[in-house]
């Protein structure tokens, strides 16, 4: 069984297998460093310094170690022949399945501008992007937000906690308008 994606979907997925008793060769690919774990607190709780990790955690990091299950982490799969049941990573290195998941969820929409990937504009949706957030998120300096979805209204309200003056741009008349039209 290969799983194309470590986030929560993944994680739990190969969690429900051996619960559930498979005991066949579960192989867990992810393209994100570290283990599966539940992304809320990025624009929350972590993000504000209030708690780590270790309670979004899918499963503790030995788990998945002790139920034989083979994580391959920072390794991207570039294309699946599904005729040959065959993955194949940006390494090079191919992989035999019997059965596959893809679980490779969601990606940002990001700015097409010019000037988007300048320093100091930021994404949020790994844990990596929330440190970098996290880095530059001083009392007193002025940070921009862009979207007022969920997300949005989250980083804002956990940047103004910290101190830092937030200005949001979005084009509805008000925060949430996508979600509660
Ligand atoms: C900051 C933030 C806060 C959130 N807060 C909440 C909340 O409070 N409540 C809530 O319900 N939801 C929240 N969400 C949404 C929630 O995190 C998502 O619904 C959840 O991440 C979906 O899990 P997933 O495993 O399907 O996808 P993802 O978490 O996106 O995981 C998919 C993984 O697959 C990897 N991947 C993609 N392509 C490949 C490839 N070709 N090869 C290898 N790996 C690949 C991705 O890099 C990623 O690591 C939040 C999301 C973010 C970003």
């Amino acid at each position: 069984m290969v799983i194309i994606g470590g986030g929560l979907a993944g994680g739990n997925a190969t969690a429900t297998l051996r619960e559930e008793g498979f005991q066949g060769r579960v192989v867990l690919i992810g393209n994100e460093p570290g283990i599966p774990f539940g992304r809320p607190p990025l624009s929350k709780t972590y993000l504000r310094r209030e708690e780590d990790l270790g309670g979004w955690y899918v499963k503790p990091a030995d788990w998945y170690q002790e139920h034989g299950v083979e994580r391959l982490v920072d390794s991207s799969v570039v294309s699946v022949d599904t005729t040959a049941h065959v993955v194949v990573l940006d390494s090079g290195r191919e992989l035999e399945y019997q059965k596959l998941l893809i679980a490779t969820g969601g990606r940002n929409r990001r700015l097409g501008l010019p000037g988007a990937d300048l320093p100091g504009i930021h994404q949020l949706r790994t844990l990596a992007q929330c440190d970098a957030i996290q880095r530059e998120a001083v009392a007193n300096r002025h940070a921009v937000v862009v979207g007022m979805g969920f997300i949005g209204c989250e980083v804002a309200a956990s940047l103004t906690q910290l101190g830092v003056r937030v200005t949001a741009i979005f084009p509805e008349k008000v925060p949430l308008m996508g979600t509660f039209p």
